[in-house]
């Protein structure tokens, strides 16, 4: 499927060859992406254009997100105990199939408002701010923000503490308890769990694929897709021309400092908004500010994150050390001294 302004995944694949020089569309020509300067990617959003796959069990793009991500998704214990000092938590493992909303296991999803006498449905995900807060301040730098625009949270590394979150202005990752880094933690009361929310398919496009998502919709309406995905300066490009064409409104340029998702409406987002506001108090379309964007919040940012990372890298690395000394302990054969087990070790 092509269409004139459209990405399909045959130009993203052609220019990803152009990108990385390699002239061909193949592993060796896609595979350079991951090592040379990407191109930072956007989506655009023509809202003018989803009508919510209404007459389909699931939206296609839900569907295919939560096809193409399963395998990253929690698998908590079994009695999960309350945070401290919270004395609760947060499950999701058993409403699995909630597709209504943002969880865990559901990574992006589809409101729908009426307004002016017009249903409008709004595919709704994490942003992929240009400047994330939630990136810049997570104190253990578990998210990053990645050259093609991606803003990946690190399973692993993640402790659930719920500051991106907080700072998120649409408060779109969500918590899983029972799983993770800080089970081992315990009983120091940090975290809480693990944070899940949209990578905007990383692990797809470094491999020259589009997002699930965006391909899922393509392969429903053809060119009478909402979902476009392409470079930001083209999707920017895109998003004006068709706002231009409708007499209509973005939002996502400047919001937040400047995202990678831009949605175009025929309808002002203030209406939409307001719309949104009486229903889901959190993931609505408000106009809203970087909050690292005066100086204090910049230092923030920059001094306390990374020292704080710093300190939860010590704090992991000191715990794996005792792990692996308890375990080396264990591993010593009678007989051979400490020193001289070591290579069994490793
Ligand atoms: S974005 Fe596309 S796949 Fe998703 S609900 Fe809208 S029309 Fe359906
Ligand atoms: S939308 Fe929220 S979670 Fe996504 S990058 Fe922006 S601040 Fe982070
Ligand atoms: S970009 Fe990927 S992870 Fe994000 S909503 Fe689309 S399919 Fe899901």
């Amino acid at each position: 499927m092509e269409d004139k302004q459209g990405w399909t995944r045959r130009n993203f694949l052609k220019t990803g060859a152009i990108v990385t020089g390699a002239g061909a569309v193949g592993v060796l020509g896609l595979s350079k992406v991951a090592f040379t300067k990407s191109p930072t990617y956007a989506t655009m959003i023509d809202l003018t254009k989803c009508d919510g796959c209404k007459n389909e069990p699931m939206p296609k793009c839900v569907e295919a997100c939560r096809r193409v991500n399963e395998k990253k998704f929690p698998n908590p214990q079994e009695q999960i105990k309350d945070l401290w000092p919270q004395k609760t938590h947060d499950d999701w493992s058993r409403k699995r199939d909630v597709t209504s909303t943002l969880t865990p296991y559901n990574w992006t999803t589809i409101q729908k408002v009426e307004v002016e006498g017009e249903d409008v449905f709004i595919p709704r995900r994490c942003m992929h701010c240009e400047n994330p807060p939630c990136s810049n301040l997570c104190p253990f730098g578990a998210l990053d923000k990645h050259g093609d625009g991606s803003v990946v949270i690190n399973h692993a590394l993640c402790l659930g503490g719920a500051k991106c979150k907080a700072v998120c202005p649409w408060h779109i990752p969500q918590r899983q308890s029972g799983v993770g880094i800080y089970l081992k933690l315990q009983p120091m009361p940090a975290g809480g769990g693990v944070m899940y929310k949209c990578d905007f398919c990383h692990d797809r496009t470094k491999k020259g694929l589009i997002p699930a998502c965006v391909e899922a919709c393509e392969k429903r309406l053809g060119d009478k897709k909402p979902l476009f995905f392409g470079r930001r300066d083209e999707m920017l490009k895109m998003a004006h021309d068709r706002a231009r064409e409708i007499n209509g409104f973005i939002y996502g340029e400047k919001e937040n400092g400047g995202t990678g998702t831009f949605y175009v409406s025929r309808i002002p987002f203030e209406k939409i908004d307001m719309k949104l506001k009486e229903t889901k108090p959190t993931l609505t379309m408000g106009k809203v500010q970087n909050p690292l964007r005066d100086v204090n919040g910049w230092a923030k940012g920059f001094l306390i994150g990374p020292a704080v990372s710093a300190l939860g890298a010590v704090g992991l690395a000191l715990y794996d050390r005792k792990r692996s000394a308890k375990a080396s302990a264990s591993s010593v054969k009678p007989g051979i001294a400490p020193s001289e087990n070591k290579q069994t070790e490793d």
